[in-house]
């Protein structure tokens, strides 16, 4: 197999645009396919679909790598709805690893199908076996489904005809990840031998490489223009907190950040539940996410982060496989994730479609030592910084109150109860009450300092547990303590005083603005280490043999 990362066929969009801009017509797709594009609203193909829809067409086999917001489901799903015969068979089967993302392939298939009269049925876990087999056994030429409930239906031989032509694995690493090797390979052997087989996935592990080695026949592999630099729209940002203030950091980060919609992430179901909890305690509207819960939990909490009733998701990884919510503007690890594969699919959920993204990590001393993640991760990505104080981010919300108050449409009877409040009372001295009643209610809350100063994040930096590979030095000294950037001491000239400065370095902790900050290195912000922290850090399926024979 050629790499995946080198390989000379792997043209990108670009490279063609510098031609001609494509269009949908182009790419080979017939008229009800067109038209179905046409009435979802895609103008033109996002990158990862001119790739793959031409080969996917021709019957290639295909390996991408792409990840959720690419446009990847249409990228399949659009040859695979023109390449019908509609020979009353199950002719696509799309394996996913999450019911949530099932449901998402599922509604993409039925709008991009729709002139074409495609059936397509979902067969996942929590749902009667009974009406999922009897749905597929009326004629159904699309099954998307989670690999242990298929594999449990296939088993039971209760499927009439199921001979798919077309296999797509979708977010494949996460599958392997997921422990669905086995069942994968299993569902393999119930397909047919001469199938096309279709594998997408936002990271290219060894397992994955090697999969596609045992089931693909000399897949063209192809990669989204952009995945090499998909995070350039995301800005990374690591805080240091002692062991008891990961809450309270968190609870001043979404305050600070005030994000339009961010997801946290913790290790486990229960922490889930627990951070979820406390921050709705202190005020944050969240809704949990995870595999405890039941379907019609898990879709209602989709629901309210979809519609924006609920700003803040809090999942763990799994349950968050494959979510696409659009206008998600921060990721926050409130728990590192395991591995850089992990961490990649977390942030990947924001700085989606050209918009900036914010990835904020909280971690302790003891994490970045100790932690798989900060270990094996080359840290120079990351901008260090410090957790804004309640002092300092009093003149934000001095400003937001203000905003707001300005923004606000005047009641009927306001000006009434102004007539007679001026006639009888200190108006001043009420307005002063009011003022102060409403500035308790916009207030940050929790300690002032809360995490490590810039004197002790240097001082961790210095150690070489922190460093990493060792590529220390050049950039150290350059954060916000001692910063050549001349951002004034937390302390020492930086607070209210300041005015219109400080509004500008309040928001997210001292951005100079978005995308400069990751740009200008150690200029703007307050990192610790100016952005840097030093140191750092074509298969063939065996002909004949090596697939099994269908059994269907
Ligand atoms: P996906 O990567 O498949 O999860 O797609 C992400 C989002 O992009 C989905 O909401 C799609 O409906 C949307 N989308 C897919 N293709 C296009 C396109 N060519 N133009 C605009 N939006 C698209």
């Amino acid at each position: 197999m050629a790499d995946v990362d080198n390989n000379e066929n792997t043209k990108t969009v670009d490279d063609t645009k510098k031609d001609k801009v494509i269009k949908f017509s182009d790419l080979g797709l017939g008229t009800e396919v067109l038209k179905a594009v046409t009435s979802s609203g895609y103008e033109t193909p996002t990158d990862i679909q001119a790739q793959a829809i031409p080969a996917l067409l021709r019957g290639e086999d295909l390996l991408g790598q792409a990840q959720t917001g690419s446009g990847k489901t249409a990228a399949f799903a659009l040859p695979a709805i023109q390449n019908l015969k509609f020979d009353k068979t199950v002719e696509v089967l799309v394996l996913t690893p999450t019911r949530e993302l099932t449901q998402q392939v599922v509604d993409e298939f039925t709008r991009l199908g729709k002139f074409k009269d495609t059936k397509v049925v979902t067969v996942v876990g929590g749902q009667p076996a009974y009406r999922q087999i009897e749905l597929v056994n009326r004629g159904a030429q699309v099954v998307v489904a989670t690999p242990g409930r298929l594999l449990d239906h296939l088993r039971s031989k209760k499927f009439k005809r199921f001979s798919p032509s077309l296999v797509i694995l979708d977010e494949a690493d996460e599958m392997l990840d997921m422990g669905f090797i086995e069942d994968i390979k299993k569902i393999f052997s119930y397909t047919p031998d001469d199938r096309q087989t279709v594998m997408f996935s936002a990271t290219m592990p060894k397992a994955i490489r090697k999969l596609a080695e045992e089931e693909m026949n000399n897949p063209k592999t192809i990669m989204a223009k952009n995945s090499g630099e998909r995070h350039k729209d995301i800005e990374q940002i690591l805080y240091i907190v002692n062991r008891k203030e990961r809450l309270d950091a968190l609870v001043r980060l979404i305050s600070s950040e005030d994000p339009e919609k961010a997801l946290v992430f913790c290790r486990t179901r229960r922490d889930t539940d627990d951070v979820c909890i406390a921050i709705t305690k202190r005020g944050i509207r969240a809704r949990a996410i995870h595999g405890d819960m039941n379907q019609s939990a898990r879709d209602q909490a989709m629901r309210e982060i979809k519609q924006g009733t609920t700003k803040i998701l809090v999942a763990t990884d799994v349950a968050s496989r494959g979510i696409d919510i659009s206008e998600l503007s921060h990721v926050f690890n409130y728990h590192a994730p395991d591995n850089k594969e992990r961490y990649t699919h977390r942030i990947g959920r924001t700085g989606r479609a050209g918009k900036k993204g914010k990835a904020i990590s909280i971690a302790t001393p003891e994490d970045i030592r100790q932690h798989y993640f900060y270990k094996q991760q080359p840290m120079d990505k990351f901008k260090v910084e410090v957790i804004p104080s309640r002092t300092e981010l009093k003149d934000k919300y001095q400003d937001k109150l203000i905003e707001k108050v300005n923004n606000i449409e005047i009641a009927p009877e306001a000006k009434e109860f102004f007539s007679q409040l001026s006639s009888e009372s200190n108006i001043e001295e009420f307005f002063c009450r009011m003022f102060t009643c409403l500035q308790k209610s916009e207030s940050v809350k929790g300690p002032n300092k809360i995490g490590l100063s810039i004197e002790e994040i240097k001082s961790l930096a210095s150690r070489p547990q922190f460093s990493g590979s060792g590529r220390s030095g050049g950039r150290g000294g350059r954060g916000r303590g001692a910063s050549a950037g001349g951002r004034p001491r937390r302390g020492a000239g930086g607070g209210r005083s300041s005015g219109g400065e400080r509004r500008s370095t309040s928001s997210g902790g001292g951005r100079s603005s978005g995308g400069e900050r990751r740009s200008s290195g150690s200029g703007g912000g307050r990192n610790a280490s100016g952005g840097r922290r030093p140191g750092g850090s074509s298969p063939k399926r065996s002909s004949g043999g090596s697939r099994p024979q269908s059994s269907h």
